[in-house]
């Protein structure tokens, strides 16, 4: 800080010279009077004087540029401890709110709030590693496929590459930080060199290690709910998400004025298969049916186990004619491929209902009543066979 501003020594100037004309006469007394002990002594007085104060002054010089510096080194000290603090501040709010999230849609949503902040760019990016793939969870908007791969192509440096370690490794102009939990590759985080300087490693290590502990309690806490909530034999959700799921599904459709339709379907004779070939091809049986209907369905329609070897799938956006071909194409391969066991052929049928939700019905039991008839029909009309709903099913 500057004790005299430039006004205050103009002021302290002006005093100075006022005081000489004040103090003239002593001082010139005060010389002639040097000058007389000089004469009468043989001492050089005036000289020594001068010396003197050209001495004190530089000192004086001397001591204020050691002022000047030490203010300097404290002023930057201060801006330091300043940044450190609101890092600091920052790094807490993302901990706090990676510390609230249980899902990867509400960690997208601190991440993509947080992140910038902490990295000092809007140019940082995380990829998820899942399932032996990449996934972006955030980077910057409108990026190309192209700009996709090479990312992609920097974490299988940064995280395959290496000893699976948590170290940040500078590669082709990005520095990488590989997202590690539990000894486990959760995903990478990156900034391109462009951004400036890696300046902000320190704090970016710390944000990636909440990041890569909160990422894997929701891949765990995901993992969970998809066991609480899907039927362990043959992948399907179980009744009780069925149910939910139909409720859920059949709301939305009357919200968008989008059809929804249900097949319900059963093994034909599934008690001879177990008596013939014991309860265990039994359960073979049932479980590539789970897996023919994840290989045939779409990703977005609902694949519920709805009881012993009952099925049930909620086609959304899909009107009756469309769900009755899905139904007749399930129908087809599940008969046209039996099915090995024990190097055995064990043939496979079903029996199909197919029903469609009446403008804006929201009572998902009744849909599923009315594909459950549907159904009862197929079995009395021969089996292995598809038939639709009786009821007019749109007005
Ligand atoms: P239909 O053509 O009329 O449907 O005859 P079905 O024999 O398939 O029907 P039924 O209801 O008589 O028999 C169903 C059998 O499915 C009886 C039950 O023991 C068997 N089952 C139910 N759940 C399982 C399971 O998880 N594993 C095995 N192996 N069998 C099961
Ligand atoms: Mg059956
Ligand atoms: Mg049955």
């Amino acid at each position: 800080m500057n004790l005299m501003a430039r006004q205050d020594r103009v002021l302290l100037g002006g005093l100075a010279v006022a005081l000489f004309v004040v103090f003239a006469r002593p001082i010139r007394y005060l010389l002639d009077l040097a000058r007389a002990v000089e004469e009468s002594s043989g001492l050089a007085l005036v000289p020594a004087l001068i010396i003197l104060t050209a001495v004190f002054l530089f000192h004086q010089q001397g001591k204020r540029h050691e002022a000047k510096a030490r203010a300097a080194a404290a002023r930057a000290d201060a801006i330091q401890s300043e940044a450190r603090a609101l890092e600091m501040e920052r790094l807490v709010t993302f901990g706090q709110g990676l510390g609230r999230a249980l899902e990867m849609e509400t960690i997208r949503d601190v991440v993509l709030h947080d992140l910038p902040r902490l990295a000092g760019t809007d140019q940082a990016w995380v990829l998820l590693w899942e399932d032996g793939h990449w996934k972006p969870l955030v980077g910057t908007a409108s990026e190309s496929r192209e700009v996709e791969r090479a990312r992609e192509h920097l974490a299988d440096r940064a995280l395959l590459g290496g000893s699976w370690t948590s170290d940040a490794i500078a590669t082709e102009g990005h520095l990488c930080l590989p997202l590690m939990a539990g000894g486990h590759p959760v995903g990478v985080l990156g900034i391109p060199d462009s951004a400036g300087p890696f300046g902000r490693q320190r704090v970016l290590a710390m944000a990636a290690a909440l990041l890569s502990i909160s990422l894997r309690n929701a891949q765990l806490f995901h993992n969970l709910r998809e066991y609480s909530l899907r039927d362990g034999l043959t992948g399907c959700f179980n009744r009780t998400h069925a149910l939910e799921g139909v409720d859920t599904e059949l709301r939305r459709a009357r919200r968008s004025h989008l059809p929804v339709s249900l097949i319900m379907f059963d093994i034909d004779h599934f008690k001879d298969i177990n008596d013939r070939y014991g309860h265990l091809c039994g359960d073979a049986v049932l479980a590539a049916v789970g897996a023919r209907m994840r290989e045939g369905l779409r990703g977005s329609d609902l694949k519920c186990r709805y009881g012993g070897e009952e099925f049930l799938v909620l086609l959304p956006e899909t009107p009756l004619e469309g769900a009755k071909r899905v139904a007749e194409t399930l129908r087809r391969e599940l008969a046209d491929v039996p099915i090995n066991w024990k190097g055995e052929t064990v043939a496979v049928t079903a029996s199909f209902g197919v029903s469609v939700a009446l403008p804006t019905e929201i009572d998902g039991q009744a849909l599923i009543g009315r594909a459950d008839a549907a159904l009862y029909r197929a079995k009395e009309q021969g089996r292995n066979c598809v038939r639709l709903t009786i009821e007019p099913a749109v007005a």
